[in-house]
């Protein structure tokens, strides 16, 4: 039986989607939870979806320092911290530029590291405490038009397992997990643009269908318990079978 009773645990950009659903299922095993992400509305709408009392919520604009100084200064030590917030980007390489690359990078990269570095330097990871980074299904593919996401994505695979390595003296676990295609805005976004008929027909390229926010929240269950004790470095594949073939 999984339990994360008296744990306290860090999750970003919960206001909505994956986020949100890792904060309801840790909240539901008994942790107390703190969320981030810029919309206060729907940080709130998160809250009033959690079990249990002692909750936190912070506005906080990860691709700014200051923010993330404000959120390490009102922190107290976490047992888990899940890496959740990103954006996306579909643009051809030739379409590229500094500011558009700055910017998938800063929100999916360089504010992970940040805020990492902050928590190891304040002491804010206990002992045993477990980093689960969300990265994707992209940094392991050549997806046409992913060049700064999916890079962005192995580049936080790379950051997890050199993390592992340097806190395991502390007990500390570093472990990323890499989802297909999740049903969430970010997703509805990405699709915006096609037809019925082939959304359709790209589903089916997933021999279990595309995934819901709970199929990720339940592997980051595990992830963030005891049960997990001996598993770090890793990067996990959840993606219904996609990548199969
Ligand atoms: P959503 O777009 O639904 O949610 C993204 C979350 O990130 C929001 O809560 C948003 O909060 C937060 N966020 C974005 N930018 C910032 C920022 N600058 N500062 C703080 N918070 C920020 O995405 P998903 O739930 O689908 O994705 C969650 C994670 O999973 C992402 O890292 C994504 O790359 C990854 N992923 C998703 C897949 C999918 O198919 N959905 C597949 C593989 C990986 P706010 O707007 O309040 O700032």
């Amino acid at each position: 039986m999984i339990t994360l009773q008296d744990k306290n645990i860090l999750v970003t950009g919960a206001s909505q989607g994956i986020g949100r659903e890792i904060a309801i299922s840790a909240s539901k095993l008994g942790a107390t939870v703190t969320i981030v992400g810029r919309n206060v509305k729907k940080l709130q709408e998160t809250i009033s979806l959690l079990s249990g009392n002692g909750h936190k919520m912070q506005a906080v604009d990860l691709s700014n320092a200051a923010d993330i100084d404000e959120l390490i200064s009102q922190s107290l030590p976490y047992d888990g911290v899940i890496f959740n917030a990103g954006i996306v980007e579909y643009l051809p390489v030739k379409f590229l530029n500094e500011s558009k690359i700055n910017a998938v990078f800063s929100v999916n990269f360089d504010s992970n590291v940040v805020l990492s570095q902050k928590l190891i330097k304040k002491k804010l990871l206990n002992k045993k405490a477990s980093l689960v980074f969300i990265s994707s299904i992209s940094s392991k593919l050549g997806v046409g038009g992913t060049a700064m996401y999916a890079a962005s994505k192995a580049a936080l695979i790379s950051f997890s397992k050199v993390l592992a390595t340097e806190l395991a003296p502390q007990g500390i676990r570093s472990n990323s997990i890499c989802p297909g295609i999740v049903k969430t805005a970010m997703t509805e976004q990405a699709n915006d643009a096609a037809s019925e008929e082939e959304l359709k027909k790209a589903e089916l390229e997933y021999p279990l269908g595309y995934g819901e926010p709970s199929d990720v929240a339940g592997l980051v269950m595990y992830l963030l318990s005891d049960m997990s004790k001996w598993m770090t470095g890793s990067d996990l594949i959840i993606d219904g079978g996609f990548t199969l073939k």
